[in-house]
């Protein structure tokens, strides 16, 4: 079986309302959140998914802060990765914090939905960084190698994609903000992202989703940290 190593990269933090992210929770408390990016190795390839944020610049995307180790570059040299050497990035979708670090992987190829790259404008979208990148778009549901398949889950936005890679302890899910926290998913039934546009079909993707991975990996989640620390094949970087 074609098995990858996955390594979560964390790119600074965000804080925003809590019901931001579980909806209708009717808790507004402002709360700390990682960006995570994930490295993927195995079979001949050196992935990313997603790019995370720009640097803070104090008035955009506020409050954010990344502490000079955060940065994508530093974050990869600290588990001697070289991002000229990164041969392919999934991006789940465009959002400024998802996308923002694309120009340092020249020699990548960059796979996004078709309906995620038709609309380079649509809110939440840094428009002058994301449209320096040139994409292949995919349609839907698609085996990219052998052990990693790209699907389609809109809802948090048109084009979101989730990235399932099989792993030594069976087969992670990379939600990005489909499920943005562990919270989200474990509950009964599960709660959507806080941030979407449509309340049916993010709970369509969940259902569609939940059929067919044995774990998640969610896109905004310190936890994410913790777990893979103790789990042998999920290598985390602590
Ligand atoms: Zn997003």
């Amino acid at each position: 079986m074609d098995t990858y190593k996955i390594i979560p990269l964390c790119l600074g933090h965000i804080q925003r309302p809590r019901s931001n992210m579980v909806y209708g929770c009717g808790d507004d408390t402002v709360t700390t959140y990682p960006l995570i990016s994930y490295y993927i190795e195995g079979n001949g390839h050196k992935i990313i998914v997603d790019t995370g944020g720009t640097a803070p610049d104090g008035e955009k995307w506020m409050p954010y802060e990344r502490k000079s180790n955060e940065s994508m570059e530093m974050q990869l040299k600290k588990i001697d990765v070289d991002p000229m050497d990164i041969d392919t990035v999934i991006l789940t979708h465009l959002h400024w914090d998802h996308a923002g670090n694309n120009g340092l992987f020249a020699n990548a190829k960059f796979y996004v939905q078709r309906l995620e790259c038709a609309d380079l404008n649509q809110p939440g979208v840094d428009t002058a960084v994301v449209s320096k990148t040139s994409y292949i778009p995919v349609d839907g549901d698609k085996e990219l190698y052998p052990g990693i398949r790209l699907i389609l889950a809109p809802g948090h936005s048109a084009g979101m994609q989730c990235v399932l890679v099989s792993a030594g302890q069976g087969r992670y899910l990379l939600t990005g903000d489909l499920i943005p926290l562990y919270e989200n998913w474990e509950a009964d039934p599960k709660i959507p992202n806080g941030g979407m546009y449509d309340l049916e079909v993010i709970t369509e993707s969940i259902r569609k989703v939940e059929k067919i991975c044995d774990h998640i990996l969610p896109g905004h989640d310190n936890i994410v940290f913790e777990r893979l620390c103790h789990e042998a094949t999920v290598k985390g970087i602590c």
